[in-house]
């Protein structure tokens, strides 16, 4: 089993990394490979369009929250 955590991005603009409120594992997200997302950002204060395969499923936050 593929353990589900929260989806995250790196913001293009700020360079930051972002955690979205998309809940997923790496199974779903590599399936979801050519779909756009429409994330929030909050270092832009604006919404961005992502491909989900340049997001990422952070497990070890979903690891220290279990
Ligand atoms: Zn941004």
């Amino acid at each position: 089993m593929s353990s589900t955590g929260s989806v995250k991005y790196r913001c293009k603009t700020s360079g930051k990394s972002v955690e979205t409120s998309i809940q997923t594992d790496d199974a779903t997200l590599i399936g979801m490979n050519r779909m756009m997302l429409s994330v929030w950002c909050p270092h832009c204060k604006d919404s961005h369009s992502i491909m989900a395969s340049e997001a990422y499923v952070d497990q070890m936050r979903a690891w220290k929250a279990a």
